[in-house]
């Protein structure tokens, strides 16, 4: 896609013509001049969900108590998996909504190694989230430090080439373990020819999609995917700390086994059985009781994913992060900015990192302006990366012109250099 001009009648005419514009308006936008870019990190309110918040507390719990859970709660971690399947290319059994991401990864990653006892690598890359590599890390540890981690380098710290994946996947690997979605720089792997690599050379294969679900099209059974894990409350909205989800492809249900053995991954938790037999179906990857209230906020926000289509929505990614990437290059590339995500949109995800030496302190003065100008929440990511979620549902043109607007200021007037190098606990 072309842009011609930076003016902000562009903008707006993109939004005008804008076939998903109609969405914004179910999300609550307290702050018209709240820019916000990062959800990625944390997705806005959708409106329902206040409704249905409310509901939960006040119905369901207030007055139905107990039974809240034949009412429907116990089918949660299974029915939303339905729902998010639709998201992802599964089978609705082939989804389970339960716990973290990270705990997510330690059971399956756990369960697939001990499908190759003989095989003593895992690899993973350097873009991976820490969280990741930690639980792989830990995993190994706590099975006697018998297997090796390798992680596959980038040259340039946006891309990983083909070249660098295929030169550690062999005869030796257990187990790959990627994030789709690279977290910083958004470089996105080819997940179909990554997965056949990994799993001709007899590797089991996990995806991590926290950066891709609701970002990006996925269809995981058609890629050959075996097993994947990913989040909620990034792009999908639904809320803080909502708990994530499991893919396990339906042939390989019944050999996993999870290591965790809480009463909920058994087959009839209810019969209080003293010896453990694991669920025939996904639920064997379930442990204990469920967060009711923030499992519960996550259906109306996927109903609005599965109404507006990935498709869509991928569409309206791409020319948006096109059009911010335009806007960079006319305006702060001159200022001593550079591209930290792919340049080719197929090779990146919905988010865009641009970096600067005064990277953190630019973000502070677009957070915490210092008269009341247009406020901008992206996010910092170490060490000079300024991280633009584009949320396509809510994020309009407009938003991306006037947060662009604002770091040019913020440096051609120097405002940063009122802030403090020092970072805040969550940056
Ligand atoms: C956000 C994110 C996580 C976070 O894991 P939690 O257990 O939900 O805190 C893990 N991996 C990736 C790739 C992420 O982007």
């Amino acid at each position: 896609m072309q842009f011609t001009t930076t003016y902000i009648s562009l903008a707006q005419q993109l939004d005008q013509k804008d076939e998903l514009g109609s969405f914004r308006d179910r999300f609550v936008i307290a702050n018209p001049d709240l820019i916000y870019l990062d959800g990625n990190s944390l997705g806005r309110l959708p409106k329902p969900t206040v409704d249905l918040m409310s509901d939960a507390v006040e119905r369901q719990w207030g007055e139905r108590l107990i039974q809240g859970w034949n009412d429907g709660w116990v089918h949660q971690p299974t029915q939303l998996g339905e729902k998010i399947a639709q998201l992802i290319g599964a089978q609705p059994e082939e989804v389970l909504v339960c716990e973290t991401n990270s705990i997510n990864l330690f059971k399956l990653a756990v369960a697939a190694l001990r499908l190759r006892p003989d095989r003593t690598k895992i690899v993973s890359d350097e873009f991976n989230f820490p969280s990741d590599l930690y639980i792989l890390q830990g995993i190994i540890d706590m099975l006697g430090n018998q297997h090796q981690l390798e992680l596959m380098r980038s040259d340039d710290s946006v891309s990983i080439t083909p070249q660098a994946i295929e030169s550690l996947i062999n005869q030796d690997t257990a187990l790959v373990s990627l994030t789709h979605v690279a977290f910083k720089s958004a470089f996105m792997y080819d997940i179909p020819r990554v997965t056949e690599l990994a799993h001709k050379a007899g590797a089991m294969m996990i995806w991590d999609l926290c950066h891709s679900v609701g970002a990006v099209p996925l269809h995981l059974n058609e890629w050959g995917v075996d097993l994947a894990v990913g989040c909620t409350y990034k792009y999908l909205n639904g809320g803080p700390g909502s708990p994530a989800f499991i893919y396990i492809r339906r042939e390989l249900q019944k050999e996993l086994v999870s290591p965790l053995w809480g009463w909920f991954a058994a087959q009839k938790p209810f019969d209080f059985d003293l010896d453990f037999t694991p669920a025939d179906d996904i639920s064997r990857f379930r442990v204990g009781s469920i967060p009711v209230i923030s499992m519960l906020a996550i259906e109306p926000a996927l109903d609005i994913f599965i109404e507006a289509g990935m498709e869509k929505l991928r569409r309206k990614s791409i020319q948006q992060t096109e059009y911010l990437i335009y806007l960079a290059e006319q305006w702060l590339y001159p200022l001593g900015f550079t591209m930290g995500s792919p340049r080719d949109p197929e090779k990146r995800g919905s988010h865009i990192s641009i970096r600067h030496p005064e990277a953190y302190r630019i973000i502070r003065a677009l957070i915490e302006p210092a008269s009341p100008a247009v406020r901008v929440i992206p996010d910092f990511r170490a060490p000079d990366n300024i991280r633009m979620g584009i949320a396509p549902l809510y994020n309009t043109f407009t938003d991306i012109h006037r947060a662009l607007t604002r770091i040019r200021e913020i440096v051609v007037n120097k405002e940063y250099e009122k802030f403090s190098e020092e970072r805040l606990a969550v940056t």
